[in-house]
């Protein structure tokens, strides 16, 4: 066995990395028309759109990055890339130390459940079932045992102020629950990553507002990254990131 000399400084242990997702020089174009009869059946007839142009960005825990842009501005295709739900076309993302470009979309699939929280603008959740079970579905995926599913699905309801509506059904709920609802779902698998589009953008201002209060208590060791146009949403970030054109506005001057 190998002796340590004890006069020599040894490596120092590397820190937990504070990255959480990383972009490098991501572009991402998407092909119009699929195969339709308007634009012809060749790959190369059909026009492209450059929905994101050499896009860098890294993301670290315990930050929230507001993303901000007009619409069309590429928002919605970073958070996918970000989320693992798409892959980039140029560039290279990688989440959680791992290149989401070299996974297949089982591992993707892996990689958003164990590491990856999504919120949308418009809930997505099941209609048939309690808010208890939607919250608990992620848990379903990663095959934790019922009693745990139904204890962990109950705290998290309670923290996002929804303990008294755990056997409603989306439709029973305002706007405002069923988003607290989707919030505590993307949060059941305690992912290092919330990806949220638009969270706020079916909301009238002072649901809206009761809703960034839960986001600002997401990010002590994860990362939170919304999408918004609405300033009152942005205002919560610690750091701003504007989109135009699918390029990065330059900071300041
Ligand atoms: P935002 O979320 O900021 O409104 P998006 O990321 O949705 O912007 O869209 C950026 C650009 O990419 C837009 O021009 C949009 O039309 C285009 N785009 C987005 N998704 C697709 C798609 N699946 N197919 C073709 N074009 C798309
Ligand atoms: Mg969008």
């Amino acid at each position: 066995m190998q002796q340590q000399d004890s006069s020599i400084p040894q490596t120092e242990q590397e820190p937990p990395s504070s990255t959480i997702a990383d972009c490098k020089n991501v572009t991402r174009m998407y092909t119009r028309g699929g195969t339709s009869r308007f634009f012809g059946s060749s790959k190369t007839d059909r026009p492209t759109v450059t929905a994101l142009d050499d896009v860098t960005l890294s993301v670290h825990r315990g930050e929230i990055i507001g993303l901000a842009g007009p619409s069309g501005s590429g928002k919605s295709t970073l958070l996918h890339l970000l989320a693992a739900l798409d892959t980039p076309t140029n560039g290279t993302v990688h989440v959680d130390g791992q290149d989401t470009s070299a996974l297949s979309s089982r591992e993707r699939t892996r990689l958003r459940l164990t590491t990856i929280g999504i919120v949308f603008q418009r809930f997505h959740l099941l209609p048939a079932l309690s808010a208890k079970s939607n919250v608990a579905l992620p848990l379903v995926e990663q095959g934790l045992g019922k009693q745990a599913r139904h204890d962990r699905a109950t705290d998290l309801l309670e923290k996002v102020g929804l303990g008294d509506r755990a056997t409603h059904k989306p439709g029973e709920l305002s706007g405002g629950e069923q988003q607290r609802v989707a919030i505590a779902r993307a949060l059941a698998t305690d992912p290092d990553l919330i990806i949220a589009d638009e969270p706020t953008g079916e909301l009238d201002t002072t649901t809206a507002a009761s809703i960034l209060e839960v986001f600002k208590d997401l990010a002590d060791d994860r990362a939170v990254v919304i999408a918004s146009h609405d300033e009152p949403t942005l205002s919560i970030a610690d750091r701003r990131i504007e989109l135009q054109d699918g390029r990065v506005v330059p900071n300041g001057n």
